[in-house]
């Protein structure tokens, strides 16, 4: 059994991607807007914005009070979306209750996604022609992609279907030659599913959901849970100590996706600086 390092591999990723940034020849700009005062979206962005300033991305943040209204959202998006400067657009979700979350996305320009939620760009990576894919499953392939693991022909099991981590992990997974199941909360035979995975992805949000009875010997087990257990503490949605020996990889919770979200949007937004250099 190897322990995937997620905070390894995206120091190393971003020590690499901090040399490009040095030798690009402007100033890179990440725009962070959030809307309210949500306690977890504000460490969110807090972090966002320290990686930024670590790799000499210009982070700019646009702090909204709720109270704000979707049209007033709105036409700041699309502002920052005609700013050169501006060279990535990140939209804090949630929004709180009451916007319309869907169409404030929409005002963010498909070459300034950098968070690669919107539709445009879903609908790109279903075709298999990424343009920005979502951070988190992207950072799940990074990981794979540096142990060195072939999907081809394998069995990838993901549980959760969300649009912003689920779905664009099957896609990835499957534009990597991977057959690939999706689960939800109604898949039926959901324990025999993921028995039979050569890769299993868990993104449900459910503390230690995964038992070792769910895991084929030998199995690749990436955990993108993010819960609180019964004491409190930060764990994954896999039962780590019990499915760790039966794997062939895992990824701890701490320190094994969530390091590569914040990696591979410092990449987008590189990437999306490049491009508009380009044109
Ligand atoms: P989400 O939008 O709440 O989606 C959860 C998905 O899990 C849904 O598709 C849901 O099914 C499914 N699900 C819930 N309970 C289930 C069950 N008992 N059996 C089978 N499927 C079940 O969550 P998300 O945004 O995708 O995030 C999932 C987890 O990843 C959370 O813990 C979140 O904190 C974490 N996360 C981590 C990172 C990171 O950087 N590491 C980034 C993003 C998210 P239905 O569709 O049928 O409801």
């Amino acid at each position: 059994m190897e322990i995937i390092n997620g905070k390894e591999i995206a120091i190393e990723f971003r020590n690499q991607l901090k040399e490009k940034i040095k030798a690009f020849p402007t100033e890179i700009g990440l725009a962070v807007v959030i809307v309210g005062h949500d306690p977890a979206s504000m460490i969110y962005v807090r972090n966002k914005v320290k990686a930024c300033e670590e790799i000499g991305i210009k982070s700019s943040v646009y702090e909204l009070e709720e109270s704000i209204s979707q049209k007033e959202l709105e036409s700041l998006l699309v502002s920052l979306g005609e700013d050169k400067n501006t060279h990535g657009i990140l939209l804090q979700l949630p929004l709180p209750k009451g916007f319309d979350c869907e169409s404030a996305m929409a005002k963010i320009p498909p070459q300034k996604d950098v968070d690669g939620f919107s539709a445009v760009d879903l609908g790109n990576l279903a075709l298999n022609k990424p343009n920005f894919v979502a951070c988190t499953p992207l950072g799940v392939m990074k990981m794979l992609e540096y142990k060195g693991i072939d999907l081809t022909g394998k069995h990838a099991v993901v549980l959760g279907r969300s649009d912003t981590v689920g779905k664009p992990m099957a896609m990835l997974l499957l534009n990597a030659n991977a057959t690939v199941t999706i689960c939800h909360s109604k898949t039926a035979n959901l324990s025999e599913i993921c028995k039979s995975a050569d890769v299993l992805v868990s993104a449900i949000g459910r503390p230690k959901f995964v038992t070792e009875n769910m895991v084929k010997d030998g199995a690749v087990v990436i955990d993108v849970g993010i819960n609180r257990d019964e004491n409190g503490k930060l764990c994954g949605d896999v039962d780590y100590e019990n499915v760790a020996p039966k794997t062939s990889f895992i990824t701890p919770v701490p320190g094994g996706v969530g390091p590569m979200t914040i990696a591979m949007l410092l990449y987008n937004t590189y990437k999306a600086a490049q491009r508009s250099l380009k044109e």
